[in-house]
């Protein structure tokens, strides 16, 4: 296929000024390939792997112990889809790993991730590489869903506190969006939990970190990282 995918100097966002010529795309922007969006989920793998134990004590504190054991196993389903067959576009690899997760995490949060991947992959669309821009409004797009799914808004202590602003932050820069999701997971900590197991405990789950919020930061820490 011609344009960019094809070309593995341009898979790195915003350096690939050596590659004037026939395969620029029209939107000089638009340099995350399909090979950049492989290289951002086998780095959440390897987040995901290496912060399970994390994830799953934050579970432990207001919910039920599974969110690092049950990521871990939905990425390590995901990085063997990929790495099998690997697709050709950035909404074809978000789609297959949205699908990948929903078939291998149980609880909430299979269901959870997998839509917001697969309704952002959906929103990008068969290009062969798409801009900052298109990601970050595919990311509003997926937020979206998952708000829709759960019933959530932000402020109700999940995901979606890391979600929404990292979505919006993305809009501005790659580092705008990983500390938007840092400062939301923290942003957290105080909150009452009004979705999801942790709404159980009532106030009793103030004082603690959301571990959906948390796995979000992981998200979107490593798109800057693969980013970089
Ligand atoms: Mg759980």
């Amino acid at each position: 296929m011609p344009g960019p995918a094809g070309d593995g100097g341009a898979a790195s966002a915003g350096r690939d000024d050596a590659h004037k010529g026939a395969d620029v795309p029209r939107d000089a922007d638009a340099v995350l390939d399909a090979e950049f969006f492989l290289r951002w989920m086998d780095a959440l793998a390897r987040a995901v792997d290496r912060e399970a134990a994390r994830l799953t004590e934050l579970d432990a504190a207001i919910g039920d112990a599974d969110h690092g054991a049950n990521m871990r196993r939905g990425f390590a389903a995901v990085t063997a889809a990929l790495g099998k067959d690997a697709p050709d576009t950035p909404g074809a690899v978000l789609m297959l790993t949205g699908r990948r997760l929903i078939s291998t995490v149980g609880g909430a949060s299979g269901p959870l991730y997998g839509t917001l991947l697969r309704r952002a992959g959906k929103a990008l669309g068969d290009e062969a590489a798409v801009s900052r821009a298109q990601l970050a409004e595919a990311l509003r797009a997926g937020t979206a869903a998952v708000a829709r799914l759960g019933g959530a808004k932000a402020g109700d202590k999940t995901m979606l506190d890391a979600l929404e602003p990292a979505a919006a932050a993305l809009e501005e820069s790659f580092a705008a969006a990983r500390q938007a999701a840092e400062d939301g997971a923290a942003a957290t900590v105080p909150m009452l939990a009004r979705k999801g197991r942790a709404s159980y405990l009532g106030e009793r789950s103030i004082g603690h970190r959301d571990p959906g919020a948390a796995s979000s930061a992981l998200l979107i820490g490593t798109l800057e990282e693969t980013a970089r």
